[in-house]
């Protein structure tokens, strides 16, 4: 069998290393083969290095280098040069860099500046994880740059001359300044991904998009992560074509995000904190959608909606929603024929 999934980081991460397991777990279904579509809007370059957080969070999560506490970044690192940098009055200082972490960051640019694209760097990154050997293909949704710019409110700006965007009293910053930076506390008017008429998909991800058995969205933020990867020109093309039942899982639970800042993402769209706003993002191409019990909601049409403990609270619990979700998904799937 193929799945293939479209990810962000920690929500991702956990979601998809929940799937490895339970797959694992069951002789008949080890052989499967996991693509991994990761978000590379969140990526920025700091220090002179290209920093991938969303496909690091991934690969060190699936790799089982990750810091289970944090969510990202790597298990027992140290800050060392990030000291070093602050010593030098190096910027930014927001944005946590570990030592062993670095050593990623260093390993990804050099290969860039020697004319690799990034998803050939991606699996090269991805060998030291054995990612290969654990039947995980991890891609990035592109090999051209694009980054997530938010525009939010500028109270510094002169409001007294109209006309372009900047002097009506709006500026746009990297996603990562927003969301890092400054807690993603200022409104987000907007969210524009810079370089996406431009890019086009890495190879590989419409492939595994229109031939997999299962395409799942795991609980990754629908905005900023998932949103993204499918305005990749193609994308969501792919998605609306492909015959494999297309199956997600809610971010939002009890009205919330479980964690991060995908309400404030919503509100930017116009849109209500509920997982039926986050299904209506789906609606052209989603199949079934998995809810927390008691959220049940009016399914868009041809949808399937079922309720499901949601909560990732290790693990196991992981490897049970992402059961739960392929469950659904093979049930769609056969009710086909
Ligand atoms: P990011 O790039 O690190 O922000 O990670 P993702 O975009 O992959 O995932 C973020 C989303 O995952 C957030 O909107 C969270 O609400 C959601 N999330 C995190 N943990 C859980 C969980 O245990 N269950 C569910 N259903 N969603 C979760
Ligand atoms: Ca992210």
């Amino acid at each position: 069998m193929r799945i293939t999934a479209l990810a962000g980081g920690v929500g991702g991460a956990r979601f998809l290393r929940g799937l490895r397991a339970h797959l694992d777990a069951d002789p008949a279904l080890a052989e499967t083969e996991v693509t991994v579509i990761g978000n590379t809007g969140d990526d920025i370059t700091l220090f002179g290095l290209r920093v991938c957080p969303d496909l690091d969070t991934l690969m060190y999560t699936l790799g089982g280098g990750i810091d289970e506490s944090q969510g990202w970044g790597r298990v027992g690192d140290t800050r060392t040069v990030q000291g070093e940098l602050a010593a030098y009055g190096a910027h930014p200082q927001w944005f946590g860099l570990g030592d062993l972490d670095f050593a990623t960051h260093i390993a990804r640019s050099q290969w860039l500046g020697n004319g690799m694209e990034l998803s050939a760097v991606t699996a090269r990154l991805g060998q030291r994880w054995g990612l290969d050997r654990r039947r995980v293909r991890l891609l990035p949704m592109s090999d051209e740059p694009v980054e997530t710019y938010v525009v939010i409110d500028d109270p510094t700006a002169d409001r007294s001359t109209k006309g372009t965007e900047a002097r009506a009293g709006l500026r746009a910053v990297h996603f990562q300044e927003w969301w890092v930076g400054m807690g993603a506390a200022p409104p987000a008017r907007a969210f524009h991904a810079v370089g996406i008429d431009l890019a086009t998909p890495a190879p590989g991800v419409l492939d595994a998009i229109r031939h997999a058995d299962v395409v799942l969205l795991p609980p990754s933020n629908p905005v900023v992560s998932i949103g993204i990867v499918l305005s990749v020109p193609g994308v969501r093309d792919a998605m609306r074509g492909t015959s494999a039942p297309v199956v997600g899982v809610s971010p939002i639970v009890s009205e919330a995000p479980v964690r991060g800042h995908a309400d404030a993402c919503l509100r930017a769209l116009g849109l209500p904190t509920t997982p039926a706003a986050v299904a209506g993002l789906y609606a052209d191409f989603l199949d079934g959608w998995l809810v927390a019990p008691g959220e049940e909601h009016p399914a868009p049409d041809g949808v399937t909606v079922a309720a499901r403990p949601l909560l990732m609270r290790d693990p196991d619990s992981a490897a049970r929603l992402a059961g739960d979700a392929l469950a659904l998904a093979l049930q769609l799937r056969g009710a086909r024929g």
